[in-house]
């Protein structure tokens, strides 16, 4: 269990008066000063706001007041999401220097639920990667162990939650970069249904699959936050109608008849011995709780890989063609326009990035766009329609979140397929634009945090959250028993 205070013990003591949120605030802050000189978790502190935000908070309960579900809450924001006046980098240079003129609505939200914006995260630029080392700010380490990457793109947000800097964070998740850190640093991550939460405000890199959500240490609070943050939003034309589904009030009800299936193909080749075990072992767990468990083939999940990597850069090189050194961040000057932008986003862009670019910008190249783009985007049908046929059968599915443990630094940045096959569990809820989180279930035969992942379809938060509270009980009490 985690030694550090959740969100909901923080706002029920702020809101009845018995903590200030200054209090709280300091004491993070505290946990800042000393240990993210090691971590990275942040590439921006905002200390200053922080303070008048948290004085705001105390301001409203000693006039009587309701500052909202996350009183005094710290929250750190993934440095991909909006921030007025506040720096927004992405982790880029090619974005160094440039401040939003408005807040994402994820941001707005936290705040007038009453929350507390401590700093920006790191993450792979443009939240491109699965391990923060293409930040172009450095990577962040692990709190578990500072020789292993903390996971990615949104490594910063899980490492932040995990070594206390914030009880709950925003990360956004592509094609895992909420689950995987999430995994890898032993906190709870939620990629919600695509359409659930606005991504208004998010800066865009795969925009028919980025979705963001919440790190948490409890299944609790990022529930809470899901519903804080989520919900319909009239700036974002694939913004679902209606409220996030009200799962707090579900995560007592248990798993009694619950159909739950593990996914045949993510259990096998690629997944390491030990992490399966601790999937397995989640799957007694919840027969144990009165599931019925079985195995479940997907074929399609199989293909995840191959068109994610034609769709999201495809959509990449499209959405990161704005930065041109016209509009946004850093300008490199030349003699013509066209050697301006040219030299710009040579210097701007690292080399994930630019590969992404030029991968996107070939698939949907004239006599390729059938053969590459057109072919993903029938994969991603018969990936939904296998789902779909899964789902007929039982309510939620399961699988690791990655297929290891966190691993070291440099140890996967020789070849690019290496980095990405992290994300062969992940990958294929994006694509089916359905919900899945990780949950912390023990550890690997390193040590270290081995995350399960719990797949439902589009909607599917409450069977999805009722299976994370058992999930999160039985790992609780073998923890304690151990
Ligand atoms: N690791 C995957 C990638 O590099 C997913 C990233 C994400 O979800 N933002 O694209």
């Amino acid at each position: 269990m985690s030694p550090f205070s959740d969100a909901l013990s923080i706002a029920a003591s702020v809101r009845r008066g018995e903590r200030s949120a200054t209090e709280v605030l300091e004491e993070h802050l505290g946990r800042i000063a000393e240990r993210e000189p090691e971590i990275h978790a942040f590439n921006l502190v905002t200390d200053g706001p922080a303070r008048a935000t948290a004085a705001a908070v105390d301001a409203a309960v000693a006039a009587g007041e309701d500052p909202g579900p996350l009183a005094g809450v710290p929250v750190a924001i993934k440095d991909n999401l909006c921030t007025r006046g506040v720096p927004t980098t992405c982790s880029s240079r090619i974005l160094e220097g440039w401040r939003p003129p408005y807040d994402a609505t994820v941001v707005q939200r936290l705040a007038a639920a009453g929350a507390v914006a401590v700093g920006k995260t790191n993450l792979d630029e443009f939240a491109m990667g699965s391990s923060t080392e293409n930040s172009a700010f450095g990577p962040t380490r692990n709190p578990h162990d500072t020789s292993r990457v903390p996971g990615g793109s949104s490594g910063g947000s899980a490492a932040a939650v995990a070594a206390g800097f914030a009880p709950v964070s925003l990360g956004s998740d592509t094609g895992g970069s909420i689950r995987q850190p999430a995994a890898l640093c032993g906190v709870v991550g939620v990629k919600p249904t695509y359409g659930l939460v606005s991504r208004l405000g998010l800066v865009a890199f795969g925009s028919s699959l980025d979705q963001v959500g919440p790190f948490a240490h409890t299944v609790a609070d990022a529930a809470l936050v899901c519903e804080v943050v989520g919900g319909h939003d009239p700036g974002d034309s694939t913004s679902l109608p209606g409220a996030f589904p009200s799962v707090s009030e579900h995560l007592s009800d248990g798993v009694a008849g619950l159909r739950v299936g593990i996914v045949t193909e993510l259990m096998g080749e690629g997944v390491a011995p030990d992490v399966a075990a601790r999937v397995r072992a989640a799957a007694d767990a919840l027969a144990g709780a009165g599931a019925t468990v079985e195995e479940v083939s997907v074929p399609a999940v199989t293909f995840g890989l191959s068109a994610y990597y034609l769709v999201a850069p495809a959509e990449a090189s499209s959405n990161l063609a704005r930065y041109d050194g016209v509009r946004f961040g850093n300008r490199v000057d030349a003699a013509t326009t066209g050697e301006m932008m040219t030299a710009t986003r040579t210097a701007g862009f690292g080399d994930e990035v630019k590969r992404r670019i030029m991968l996107g910008t070939f698939v949907l190249s004239a006599g390729y766009y059938d053969a590459f783009y057109g072919t993903a985007l029938k994969v991603r049908t018969l990936m939904r329609q296998d789902f779909d046929t899964a789902y007929e059968s039982y309510d939620v599915l399961l699988s690791p979140t990655s297929p290891t443990t966190a691993f070291a630094f440099g140890a996967k940045t020789a070849d690019p397929m290496t980095m990405y096959l992290n994300d062969i569990c992940t990958i294929p809820t994006n694509l089916a634009g359905h919900a899945a989180m990780s949950v912390p279930f023990g550890t690997g035969d390193d040590g270290l945090p081995v995350g399960v992942q719990v797949l439902a379809p589009a909607l599917g938060e409450v069977p999805m959250f009722r299976t994370a509270a058992v999930l999160e009980a039985a790992a609780h009490a073998e923890g304690g028993a151990a």
